[in-house]
């Protein structure tokens, strides 16, 4: 569309993230009152019945914006990466005229996930953002609102897709102290007090703006939270209805006169050729059909009667605003982060009408409709309703495993540096060497009272309970010697109670169960050179080298290596390698400089001791060299 000229409506999605629909008084919460998400409701449709894809905050939105189902995608974990040239609302949007740009809530969806694709701004703080605490993985809704009201004040003079994510309501919490009289029992529901008051102050701007007419928002949320519910405190391990009923509301923007679109842009307004579907008040209060968030993008581009890609597997969900009803339709979700981690089975669901059914070793229907929080399996007495669910499902995986379009393999990539404290924060999972879709492995529900000693394990690990957390990941491996993630935790509280042997047993262990396990040999290697058995720790960077060539771990062990035989060339090879996998590594950059030193390349030692008090002002090793490089008397 040429510059200047006005437009379609402008399109603001706000994924709430972590957001269980049945905690909204609009969707029926009697504990607290969500006025103004009620408000965005009363001048919309809002959907009763929607399922999210999967239950974790990476995949789901790739799938929302990919309108793909996560076994085509390959996105089934956060911290994978939606590999380059991916198509999504974003990029169909920019490509269509449209100014994109997404500010962002929290970590798990940081640009190098591969989310931003087609938005020209992507406004997250995470790429450059050092993680030390849990709370750094986020950052307010007052502050993203206030980000995106900015972005809307310098840009909306031409038609825009603004995504915004607020991350408030996903662990840990921090809501301002004021919300704690109004959700006392809760801190889940001051999250939400706290975030729903300030969606109101954004509403206000909205209105202020004029844009509560003009634009289509869309409310949503990702995921839910299970609170409780099935042994499960938070979300991703099942998929039950806790995690996958999600709230969504489309609040239309209002027709002017003869269905044609006024924008006013600048001192010049313009009526724009955009003819309405149909005038916005034709549009239901309530759907009650189900659906899923696949259905999100396709639903945007037909409203603004740009036809979807042949990629998008969801379908608008316009034709159900308008009339209430369509044929039923199947609605996929899955989890693999059981099978992913522990080797457990993969989870997955299809809901069609009001029945639930969870594919499983034991599977699992439900009634929705009479059983919403899903405590009455109705098998095996539904044997042959649970087998056409079962046929619906697999008919469904089968059409669109592969979509043209779709993305391939993708690697789970953290950001350089990051690695070591999202682990201590227990937010790096190791991951299990299954194939994504491979249905063996034990029933998660059967194993949640070792998932949940697992997550406590890991809570006195990283609260400095290394002896508590040996123990029960001990207990964990005599109930299961097929743990892998416990053999490698296990070997960290050994390697905290320098107990190095014992670890290096537990590694060893592990990795007869993965040879391929990068932790593992990481962590094996370190032990070596930690007990002084330099050739068992060349032999074991080595053999990780083989199989991630680009290891941070390995060249930096190699090269101290090298560093200890005086091989100076070898050593320095080593260390630019682990400074191209880790450029904000001021330890490598330190050893890099004494190698320079020790070469008699004196600037490049002083650029390297100058690179590594950049990233890390107190480091008195550096700063001595530095200073004894640039004294007089050198
Ligand atoms: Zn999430």
């Amino acid at each position: 569309m040429p510059e200047g000229t006005a437009g379609p409506p402008p399109v603001i999605l706000i994924s709430v993230d972590t957001l269980r629909a049945d905690h909204l008084s609009c969707y029926g919460y009697a504990r607290l009152r969500t006025p103004h998400i009620d408000s965005l409701a009363r001048g919309g449709t809002l959907f009763t019945e929607i399922s999210s894809q999967a239950p974790i905050t990476l995949p789901s939105h790739v799938s929302l914006f990919t309108s793909t189902y996560p076994f085509a995608n390959s996105v089934h974990e956060n911290a994978q990466v939606l590999p380059p040239g991916a198509v999504t609302l974003a990029t169909v949007l920019a490509a269509q005229g449209y100014k994109t740009a997404a500010i962002i809530g929290g970590y798990f969806l940081a640009r190098r996930y591969g989310l931003a694709q087609g938005f020209q701004t992507y406004d997250s703080p995470f790429d450059s953002r050092a993680i030390n605490g849990a709370l750094d993985l986020k950052r307010p809704a007052s502050q993203v609102l206030e980000s995106a009201e900015h972005w809307i004040e310098q840009n909306s003079g031409r038609p825009f897709l603004l995504f915004i994510h607020l991350f408030d309501l996903h662990q840990p919490y921090d809501a301002p102290a004021a919300y704690r009289a109004r959700a006392p029992e809760s801190e889940y529901d001051q999250e939400l007090a706290y975030v729903d008051d300030s969606l109101g102050s954004f509403f206000d701007f909205l209105a202020r703006s004029a844009l509560d007419r003009r634009a289509l928002v869309v409310l949503f949320s990702d995921h839910g939270e299970s609170l409780g519910d099935h042994g499960e405190n938070t979300h991703g391990y099942f998929i039950y209805r806790s995690t996958l009923h999600v709230p969504l509301i489309f609040h239309w923007p209002q027709a002017g006169k003869n269905g044609n679109w006024k924008l006013e842009t600048g001192n010049s307004p313009q009526v724009s050729s955009f003819q309405f579907p149909v005038s916005s008040s034709d549009y239901l209060a309530r759907v009650e059909a189900p659906a899923g968030l696949i259905d999100v993008a396709p639903t945007v581009l037909s409203f603004l009667g740009i036809p979807s890609p042949p990629s998008f597997c969801g379908h608008s969900l316009l034709e159900l605003a308008k009339s209430g009803d369509s044929p039923p339709r199947d609605v996929y979700s899955e989890s693999s982060y059981a099978h992913d981690k522990f080797g457990w089975a993969t989870l997955r669901s299809l809901r069609r009408g009001d029945y639930q059914y969870i594919d499983a070793p034991h599977p699992e229907l439900y009634d929705l409709k009479r059983d919403p929080a899903e405590l009455h399996n109705l098998l095996p007495g539904q044997a042959s309703l649970a087998a056409s669910y079962r046929e619906r499902l697999t008919a469904l995986a089968a059409t669109y495993r592969s979509v043209p379009g779709a993305v391939g393999q993708t690697a789970t990539v953290v950001a350089p540096g990051a690695a070591e404290n999202l682990r201590a924060l227990g937010y790096l999972e190791i991951t299990s060497p299954h194939a994504a879709l491979d249905d063996s492995g034990v029933d998660p529900k059967d194993r949640v009272f070792e998932y949940k000693r697992y997550l406590l394990a890991g809570h006195l690990a990283r609260t400095g309970k290394a002896e508590e957390a040996a123990a029960e990941f001990q207990a964990i491996l005599a109930d299961d010697p097929h743990n892998l993630p416990a053999y490698i935790e296990l070997a960290r509280s050994d390697v905290a109670l320098h107990r190095y042997l014992d670890g290096a047993k537990q590694l060893q262990a592990a990795l007869a169960l993965d040879p391929r396990n990068v932790e593992a040999e990481e962590l094996l290697g370190d032990i070596w050179l930690a007990v002084g058995d330099l050739g068992r720790a060349a032999a074991e960077f080595r053999q990780l080298l083989a199989f991630a060539p680009q290891d941070y771990e390995a060249h930096f062990g190699l090269g101290l290596l090298a560093a200890r035989r005086h091989q100076t060339s070898e050593a320095a090879g080593h260390f630019r390698a682990a400074l191209a996998a880790n450029p904000r590594s001021a330890e490598a950059h330190y050893q890099l400089g004494l190698i320079l030193e020790a070469q008699n390349d004196k600037t490049g030692a002083v650029g390297e001791f100058q690179a590594a008090l950049q990233i890390a002002p107190k480091f008195p090793e550096a700063r001595r060299e530095l200073d004894k490089l640039k004294s007089p008397n050198h």
